[in-house]
């Protein structure tokens, strides 16, 4: 687990912290335990998750390359939004190409914009498949699945990253705390 780069920023005042990394990694179950942390301490925070945004704004696209562009597109323009509210907006999602997560910065804007590497490899995912999803990919029922059928690409230089098989969600999450350096 290590940390990267830190500004003297006032990320309370508005961000996004973006989680990326795959299926199964640990990013919903970082992302609640996040906003519950926050949330003890009074700050405003929302939490974006890729799952609950394919099934409404963005449940007319699919998983190829295209679809995932748009889809980051949509849920960074939304995050935006959050973050210029005075919002902490967390997102929880595969997001695996470099290009699209790099947009994401763009539309956020650079100076509140914190991508974290949800990092487990791959087999541990598969192992734990909370949703199942693996077993189904598999078995040919998933197109598309990252770390099976799609590719993953993990961050070049992200601001955090988190080995969820070495460290608890505690740990994890601490480290984002950390970096966001909230009061
Ligand atoms: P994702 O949202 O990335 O698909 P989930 O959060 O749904 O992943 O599932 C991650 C699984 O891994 C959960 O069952 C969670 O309890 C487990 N897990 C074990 N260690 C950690 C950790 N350090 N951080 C996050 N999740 C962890």
């Amino acid at each position: 687990m290590k940390v990267t780069q830190q500004g003297s920023r006032n990320f309370e005042a508005g961000c996004v912290v973006w989680l990326t990394g795959l299926s199964g990694a640990g990013k919903s179950t970082v992302a609640q335990e996040l906003r519950q942390r926050l949330s003890d301490r009074g700050k405003s925070v929302f939490v974006l998750d890729g799952d609950i945004m394919r099934s409404g704004l963005c449940s007319d696209l699919d998983f190829s390359p295209a679809g995932r562009k748009e889809n980051v597109r949509r849920i960074s323009e939304v995050s935006r939004l959050f973050a210029e509210a005075g919002i902490i907006c967390i997102v929880a999602l595969i997001s695996p190409y470099q290009e699209d997560r790099n947009s994401a910065r763009r539309i956020v804007g650079t100076g509140r914009f914190v991508e974290v590497y949800v990092n487990a490899p791959f087999e541990v995912c598969e192992h734990r498949d909370p949703k199942g999803l693996y077993a189904k990919a598999r078995a040919g029922q998933i197109k598309d699945f990252t770390g099976i059928s799609a590719p993953y690409e993990p961050p070049v230089k992200p601001e955090v990253e988190l080995l969820t098989n070495e460290s608890d969600v505690n740990g994890c999450v601490g480290k984002i705390l950390e970096y966001l350096a909230v009061s």
